[in-house]
């Protein structure tokens, strides 16, 4: 039987999604973007431990970041292809922005943070050097996202605002 609900990330066709920062809806004014860090089906995924600690890691500078105050969630997609990461109030270029310089403050980490017993339900499972590989990756990857790329983003998002 098929089922007629579908979720907008399975409508995309994941065949043909390649790496790169996505804006994916806007609900109720939030706005989720899915930060693909690898290509889907394709034999390679981010490692459990990098994945958990990129969590921690990212999360903890976004809402230290300049942005804070318009991030609301950021969380691992459980396919570990990349992430999402749910704003308020920003563009497609900001998110892009408070994600790179979240990055930038990520890779200065002597340690994964929140990574304590008492702070985390797996705090056995991280990868600090893991996840700064990944992270150095996905950085080099949004440098050289063509600006007609990020463009196309902004436009799909401010077609959704100004709906
Ligand atoms: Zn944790």
């Amino acid at each position: 039987m098929e089922n007629g609900f579908k979720i907008a990330s399975f409508q995309k066709d994941h065949d043909r999604l390649q790496p790169g920062f996505y804006f994916s809806t806007l609900q109720k004014g939030v706005a989720t973007f899915d930060l693909r860090f690898k290509k889907p089906n394709a034999g390679d995924f981010l490692a459990q431990a990098a994945l958990h600690s990129i969590e921690h890691m990212l999360a903890t500078a976004l809402r230290a970041g300049p942005f804070a105050a318009h991030i609301l969630y950021f969380g691992p997609m459980g396919c570990r292809t990349g992430f999402y990461l749910l704003t308020e109030g920003m563009t497609c270029r900001e998110a892009l922005a408070a994600v790179n310089g979240a990055i930038a403050d990520a890779m200065q980490m002597k340690r994964v943070p929140g990574a304590e017993k008492r702070e985390c339900g797996n705090y056995l499972e991280h990868d600090l050097a893991g996840a700064k590989a990944e992270l150095a990756a996905y950085s080099a990857l949004l440098a050289a996202l063509p600006d007609e790329a990020v463009a196309h983003e902004e436009e799909r998002l401010s077609a959704e605002v100004n709906k």
